[in-house]
Order: structure tokens, then sequence, then C-alpha cells
């Protein structure tokens, strides 16, 4: 598999353990083929999936055992041997990990999770589990950006007026990395913990799917986060 199929993002990870990837459009493999676990080549330990059956809900589970999980939307596990995954075109994917302990994982946020509180429910599980949020490093990986990003005035009134900006084809400009990265921090998270990948879906239509570019597709990239076959330097 060649290298541009994949985008590693896990320098940006203080864990030298870990593997953050972001499977793009250019992977041939094709999705069931990474969710069922024939994917060695990506580098991980070991290839056990979590995988979450997506809703655009705000349920985030930790497990550490491997499997498919229905209706919801973030995974997080404290097994080594476990890759957590998520799939996504346009909505973001958000990384976290600890960055001394086995605790990391993924979760999918579009405008609605965002909106209905997905990052607050992941803070309350990482404290629930008795992990200290400001030890955990984050990603928001690659989504559609404010360039691309309009919603007419029904979804606008879903949002706090601060993120909103008119155009003039009297569509509105929502920066929902911006709206995220804010909720991280508002949740208990450290801002010079939170690192966001500048990439638009929508623009980079080489490298990525985009749901709102295509009109509803169902192709999708793959997020996965998990332990690597060996220490990065
Ligand atoms: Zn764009």
């Amino acid at each position: 598999m060649k290298q541009d199929n994949l985008l590693n993002i896990f320098n940006n990870f203080n864990n030298p353990q870990i593997l953050a990837q972001f499977i793009t459009k250019k992977n041939n493999d094709g999705i069931n083929k990474v969710l069922s676990s024939k994917f060695n080549s990506y580098s991980f330990k070991e290839n056990i999936l979590i995988v979450p059956m997506q809703k655009h809900t705000t349920n985030v589970i930790l497990s550490n055992s491997a499997g498919v999980f229905e209706d919801c939307d973030g995974v997080f596990t404290t097994n080594p041997k476990i890759v957590c995954s998520i799939k996504v075109a346009d909505c973001m994917p958000i990384y976290f990990a600890h960055q001394n302990k086995t605790v990391y994982g993924i979760i999918h946020a579009g405008w609605r999770g965002l909106i209905n509180g997905i990052i607050k429910q992941t803070a309350i599980l990482l404290k629930n589990s008795k992990h200290n949020l400001k030890n955990f490093d984050i990603i928001i990986g690659p989504s559609i950006q404010n360039c691309c990003f309009e919603i007419g005035i029904d979804v606008a009134d879903k949002f706090p007026k601060k993120y909103l900006k008119l155009k003039k084809n009297r569509k509105y400009q929502v920066n929902l990395q911006k709206i995220a990265f804010d909720n991280l921090i508002k949740v208990g998270f450290l801002k010079e913990a939170i690192h966001i990948t500048p990439d638009c879906t929508f623009c980079m239509e080489d490298n990525y799917w985009s749901y709102r570019r295509s009109r509803g597709t169902t192709d999708r990239m793959i997020g996965l986060i998990g332990y690597r076959t060996f220490k990065k330097n």
C-alpha cells in the first residue's frame, strides 16, 4: 500500500506508542477490507478493531474488547491490543491519546453531535474512568472547514451566534473546528494539547470523500488509533 493512501498524524501525540491514521480516498483497499481487520500493513501492533455503528449520537463508550457497537459515535479503550475506528466524510474525526497511560480513542463529531454535546460526553466518560483530561493530546483530523461548510437559517439557529458569519448568498458560514476547539477547552482539556489538521475534505477532492460535495456519497474515510508495532524515534 502506498503511503499517500494514509495520513500519519501520530507525530502530534506525545505518547510514543500511539499510531493515529486517517485512510484517505486514495486507499485502494476499500473500507470493508480495512474494517475486516486485513490491515497489517498499517503498522498497528495488533488489528483487533472496535467499530461503532454511528448515528450522530452523543454516545461514547469505553471497551476493552473488540466488536461492533450499536448506537455510538465515539470509542475508547485501555487495551493496547485494540484499534479504535470511525468513518467520516466531512464530519470531524477527533483523536484522543493519554500522554503516558494506555488510554486512547476517537469520536465522530458532525454538527449534530457537536451541538448535542458529544465532546462533553467524552469528558464525562474519561473523568468517570478516573483519567485527568489535562493529560490528553487531541487531534482534529481532516474535515469540512469554514471555507465550505455553509448552512441555512434553520440549522444556523442551533449554533451560538458568535460562530456564524452571514455570506452574500444569505447562507451562514460556520467554523466547526473552532466550536470543537472551544468545547474541548470548556470541558477541561488543555488548549496547547489540541492540534487541528487544516485539510478541508470538501476542497481537497483528490484526497478526500465529501458527503456535501457529492450530495450524499456513501464513501467514507476511516480514522484509526491504536498502538504501533514499534516506538517512533
Ligand atoms: Zn473547503
